[in-house]
């Protein structure tokens, strides 16, 4: 017998019932209206699948040897996953009392067995709604908190994200006993690359600065936010201060290298750099985090005073 195959946008069911002929019966059905299936016997593997591999829909049988539908249900709740799960709780009892407790469990509907076919559908067309609705929810929160940590123009974070993620970072490495390096860098000259070539252009270098940044640092760990103007950080968690200033210097030589391609044409860009180190517990392990700012930022100046497009770091 040919399924349809699974149709696209059709959310992936977990099916989970003891009785092999029931599991096979609403598999088939459910497979034939063009959902992907998977089966579990019992709660106890049906929570082992569902850690392993988000499912958005849930059906489970009630009763179950180890552990039961209500069970399974109230389990899954308490699991952190990646989106909401609609359980559909069957069962071949009928009295009001019973069904309130599958609710409170954390089912969001209920049918009894053996389930009618049309209504079995039209019920799982009421859950994938509901899953759909909660995944487009979650992705526009998403979209909104990306939008409220980056700076628009350049595409860095904002300064309010390196306020607020600067001391998490920190304290994560203290925990594990690692050093951590920000870099203070500011773009040389940034008012005559305005003035000579126009706010567009302007604009343009900060987006490029952050681009060719970006691509000279660790893309996992390190990142970039505009401190303000075109003056800008970088957080290098678990980096001595040795490796921050070769990253550092890396960063210069790849701005100063070729001259931006803008709208108003070629621009030489170079910048200045100031690195600090926060050390665990060691030598530096005291400092706050408005210390080591104004370390990186004393040292930002001095590669300034001292001819620019250069990085310091003690
Ligand atoms: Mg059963």
């Amino acid at each position: 017998m040919t399924e349809a195959a699974p149709a696209a946008g059709k959310p992936a069911i977990l099916l989970v019932e003891d009785d092999v002929i029931t599991r096979r019966l609403i598999a088939r059905q459910l497979r034939r209206a063009g959902y992907a299936v998977e089966e579990a016997t019992d709660g106890v593997e049906a929570l082992e699948r569902i850690r392993e591999k988000f499912f958005p829909i849930l059906i489970t049988d009630w009763e179950m040897p180890q552990m039961d539908g209500p069970t399974l249900c109230r389990k899954v709740r308490e699991l952190e996953l990646e989106g909401y799960v609609y359980s559909l709780l069957l069962t071949a009892r009928q009295g009001k009392e019973h069904l309130i407790e599958g609710l409170e469990a954390g089912a969001d509907d209920y049918l009894t067995k053996p389930p009618h076919e049309p209504e079995l559908m039209a019920r799982l067309k009421t859950g994938a709604r509901i899953v759909a609705l909660e995944q487009s929810l979650r992705a526009a929160n998403e979209r909104n908190r990306k939008l409220s940590i980056t700076d628009a123009l350049t595409g860095a974070y904002n300064r309010r994200y390196f306020n607020e993620q600067l001391p998490a970072e920190i304290e994560r490495c203290r925990r594990y006993q690692h050093p951590l390096s920000i870099v203070m860098g500011d773009i040389d000259f940034f008012k005559k690359i305005n003035d000579g070539y126009g706010h567009g252009a302007g604009d343009e270098v900060l987006g490029q600065f952050v681009q060719l940044t970006k691509r000279s640092i660790r893309a996992t760990s390190d990142w970039i936010a505009r401190y303000g103007g075109e003056e800008f950080v970088i957080v290098m968690p678990e980096t001595g201060h040795a490796g921050a200033l070769q990253a550092t210097e890396k960063v210069r030589a790849a701005i100063a290298a070729d001259p931006f391609a803008t709208a108003a044409g070629g621009i030489p860009v170079t910048a200045s750099f100031g690195v600090a180190t926060l050390l665990p517990n060691g030598e530096g392990g005291g400092q706050t985090i408005d210390q080591l700012i104004a370390a990186a930022d004393a040292r930002l100046y001095a590669s300034k005073h001292g001819g620019r497009n250069r990085v310091t770091g003690e």
